[in-house]
């Protein structure tokens, strides 16, 4: 639960002495309880104060960081049940799951399909993160060598599991630069793999059949020191796998049941093996609430759609998806190539981009920003109007870049076109379609 700001002022020193950057102790309590200062601005702050202080402002589901071999994942940290409150904010990690059992030409077409399925969509790359190595026979020399394997042919963030903590061990040892997740913690082997876990300072899925057994596990490891766990709950059936993600997600969130508070591993690899359920099994579980959500299959047409729809899911509903102003080279325009203006809501962007490169007639594409408005709803808010406009084309670069004269607008915002050409006098506004699907026959005649 979140402290006031005069709860934390009474644990400050209360000497006003400045050192923070605030003139004085309550001015910098408020700070903090509102969320724009940091608590170690203060030098003077007890060791008591600190925990006290580091534990009200923990979130309720710990965010759990996943090394890739460039950079990091953070799964869980979520703060609400539901979207619209506020924002989800780390997306469901989508692994790819080989097993020690899995024949070489199968791995290897595997690792080839991961690292293939990477989208660069609204300036993001869309891709899956992690691969699961799961051992499949105890055999440590076999799963230490299928780790290694992946660790030298993707970049991919690496779950290492098995039911015994010294397979894991090698393993992990095998590949410790990559900084592999470690897995599975259950009652039978929970003290051994929580030590390996602990002396490597490496995350750890636990898994318990059953709210009980789960936070039995939970407490035991958070007690050995242990602080980044996954939990799996070992539901494999649907309904029952979808009604432990809610019930975990809930119990941190309403009740502040801390043994809960971490983030999900959801396996619908192991729920079906028709790719296409398994697929479904997954979106549903990017919708609600799986830190990591395991598939078998990498086939790009099953994965690309869950790339998508973790997007949505992920997306700030409170905020528009932008597109940075500037000037697009669609194709390879050259200085006599059309120019074309739009707004920067990224829905726009993509559909008209998408529309000139069907077209084959490379174009210069101007994004002004509207604040992520679509051309309808800027024009009406005054926001892609004939003078903001022309100001763009003038500032934007456009004019070193081209001998063209003709600028192409939407035919949605036709009614700019006359204060267009008033204030750019040596160009002729040309009003494009209302459909973006007829932009390709313009282009043509140009
Ligand atoms: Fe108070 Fe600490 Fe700020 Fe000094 S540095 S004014 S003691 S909060």
């Amino acid at each position: 639960m979140a402290l006031t700001g005069i709860e934390i002022f009474k644990m400050l020193p209360k000497t006003n002495c400045k050192e923070c950057g605030f003139p004085t102790c309550l001015a910098f309590a408020m700070a903090l309880a509102s969320g724009k200062a940091e608590l170690d601005k203060c030098p003077y702050v007890s060791d008591e104060a600190k925990e006290k202080l580091a534990a009200a402002s923990a979130p309720p589901i710990r965010p759990v960081k996943l090394a890739m071999k460039e950079g990091v994942k953070t799964i869980g940290g979520e703060t609400v049940m539901f979207r619209h409150e506020k924002t989800f904010f780390n997306p469901t990690i989508i692994a790819g799951l080989i097993t020690t059992d899995t024949p070489d030409a199968e791995v290897d077409k595997k690792l080839d399909q991961f690292m293939k399925l990477q989208y660069d969509r609204v300036g993001l790359l869309l891709r899956p993160e992690m691969i699961v190595v799961h051992d499949a026979s105890g055999d440590a020399g076999k799963f230490t060598a299928l780790a290694k394997k992946v660790a030298d042919k993707t970049d991919a963030a690496i779950l290492l599991c098995s039911d015994k903590a010294d397979v894991v061990k090698a393993g992990a040892e095998a590949i410790k630069d990559r900084k592999p997740t470690l897995g599975v913690a259950t009652a039978a082997n929970a003290d051994a793999m929580g030590a390996v876990a602990k002396e490597m300072g490496l995350a750890l899925v636990v898994k318990g059949e059953g709210y009980d057994a789960l936070a039995e596990l939970t407490t035991k490891l958070t007690g050995m020191g242990l602080k980044d766990l996954i939990v799996d709950t070992g539901a494999r059936a649907l309904k029952q796998a979808l009604q432990d993600q809610i019930v975990i997600r809930r119990a941190p969130l309403t009740a502040g049941f801390k043994p809960f508070g971490f983030p999900t591993i959801t396996v619908p690899a192991q729920m079906t093996t028709d790719p296409m359920m398994e697929k479904l099994y997954a979106a549903v579980f990017i919708a609600k609430y799986g830190g990591i959500v395991v598939v078998n299959d990498l086939a790009a047409d099953g994965i690309f759609p869950l790339l998508l729809s973790r997007l949505n899911i992920f997306t700030d509903p409170q905020k528009p998806m932008i597109i940075t102003p500037g000037i697009y080279e669609i194709g390879t325009p050259d200085e006599n190539s059309p120019v074309a203006v739009t707004t920067n809501f990224a829905l726009t962007y993509f559909i008209v981009s998408g529309e000139i490169e069907a077209s084959k007639v490379s174009t210069w594409l101007i994004i002004q920003d509207t604040e992520g408005l679509s051309v309808m709803t800027a024009w009406a808010a005054g926001k892609f109007s004939g003078d903001s406009v022309a100001m763009w084309v003038k500032k934007c670069g456009i004019l070193d870049k081209v001998k063209t004269r003709t600028l192409i607008i939407p035919g949605y915002a036709a009614g700019i076109s006359g204060d267009l050409e008033e204030e750019l006098p040596d160009w002729k506004v040309l009003i494009g379609p209302r459909e973006a699907s007829h932009i390709p026959a313009l282009l043509k005649t140009l």
